[in-house]
Formats: structure tokens, sequence, C-alpha cells
């Protein structure tokens, strides 16, 4: 299927799930994950009108890159290897998954203006995902709090794989409650405005919580049928 029939049925779920909760559609950013995709077809996303890609890995957004440029907005959604901070840093929007304060220094050191960033939590906990515990996540924005280019522009986290619906909602709105908190607090460099939540399987139920930025791979880009 053509993305652009893709992105209408998306689009179309983004503004019923918005209506449920009287929220404006414009309130959500809808982020294509082209990580598995081939160039030409993210390319045709491109044409579609999404403005926002996301990739988990430098390899693949460099080659991106090369072809796309600065056409669509450039988000890093996955584990960033330190050493990889200066490959990527001039050509991201956003980064999405910061988790530990070397790669908050490595950013700091490498960008030439304020970098944009989510601090990736692990709501759900699970071992296998990536991401600071709630406790640990508000002490360590605490302590970013001397480096001039790290803003924390809100919170990221990945749900559990699981059908339960209400796994999925106690998740994202942990997420929600965590970046009200850090709000709360009102750090100059923490305006914490940002919940990056919700993926091709449950971004409906991230969007009733909260969800300023839904990352979608499969749904809206995948290459099947
Ligand atoms: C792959 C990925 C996504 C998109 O996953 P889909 O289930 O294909 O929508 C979103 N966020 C992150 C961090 C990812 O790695």
């Amino acid at each position: 299927m053509k993305v652009a029939a893709k992105l209408e049925h998306i689009t179309e779920q983004i503004i019923e799930a918005c209506r449920k909760v009287n929220r404006k559609p414009e309130e959500v950013k809808l982020i294509a994950v082209t990580k598995y995709v081939s160039i030409e077809r993210a390319t045709e996303a491109v044409e579609a009108g999404i403005l926002n890609l996301g990739e988990n890995r430098d390899e693949g957004l460099l080659s991106k890159w090369e072809v796309l440029g600065d056409k669509p907005k450039w988000h890093f959604i996955g584990t960033l290897q330190t050493r990889k901070v200066k490959n990527v840093i001039d050509k991201i929007e956003y980064i999405h998954s910061l988790d530990r304060f070397s790669l908050a220094q490595e950013i700091n050191k490498r960008a030439v203006k304020p970098v944009k960033c989510l601090v990736q939590v692990n709501i759900s906990q699970e071992e296998s995902k990536h991401g600071l515990t709630p406790q640990v996540a508000i002490e360590f924005i605490k302590q970013l709090q001397p480096l001039e280019n790290i803003r924390v522009e809100g919170l990221m986290t990945m749900a559990p794989l699981t059908e339960d619906d209400s796994v999925l909602r106690n998740c994202f709105r942990g997420l929600r409650q965590l970046r009200n908190q850090i709000k709360e607090l009102q750090l100059e460099y923490a305006p914490c405005n940002e919940l990056s939540m919700g993926m091709s399987n449950d971004f409906t139920i991230a969007i009733e919580e909260g969800a300023t930025m839904v990352r979608i791979g499969t749904a809206l880009v995948g290459e099947d049928g």
C-alpha cells in the first residue's frame, strides 16, 4: 500500500483519538519511523507530506540524510553510542533517547547550539527496555543543569509489548505524571512539554493519555501489503 493511503488512515485515527479526549490534532506530531524501510520508501513518505522522520541508528540516518537532507526533520530514537554523537548531532532536530550522563556530556560538547532532548524512561520497568527508572529520571534531569547545550523538551517511553490496553494506558499515564512532576520544578533548561509515546500498536491510547509525538513505523511506512 502507498504511504499516502496509510497516512490518510493514520491521520483519521489521530483525529478520532484527539476528539475522544478533547485535544487538537495539531498538538500531536507524527513521526514516521523509517528504520526498516528503503531510502525510496522514506522519500515516498516525505513526498506524501510527512514532515518528521525517525531513525534508530546513525548509519540509517546518514544514508537517508544524504538523499533527503533537511527536507524532513530528523528524530534520533534509538540508543545513541557516545562515539556516534558527532556524526548525527548537526543533522537532527530531536534526540528521543537521552539516558545517561556521559551521553549528555558528549552532546553538550559537540553541539553548536542547544539540542532538543527527550529523556528516555522505562516506565514499565521491563528488563529488556532501555531508559531510566522514573525515580532516577528526576535526579538525572537535575544533574543536567550545568550542560548549557542540553534542553530537556520532554520524556520518551516505549510501552511493553502487550494487547492489554489497561497496561498500555497505565504506562503512558505514568509518563505523563512524571512529566508533570518535572514541569513543576520549573527548571529553565527543562520545560518538559513533550511526551514522545505511542507506536503502531498503541498510538491511539498514547494520544488519549497526552502524547505530543507519536513514532509510527510499520503502520505508516511498512512495505508489506
Ligand atoms: C521501531 C521503533 C518505533 C516504531 O515501531 P512500529 O511498531 O513499527 O511503529 C517507535 N519507536 C522506537 C524507539 C522504535 O525503535
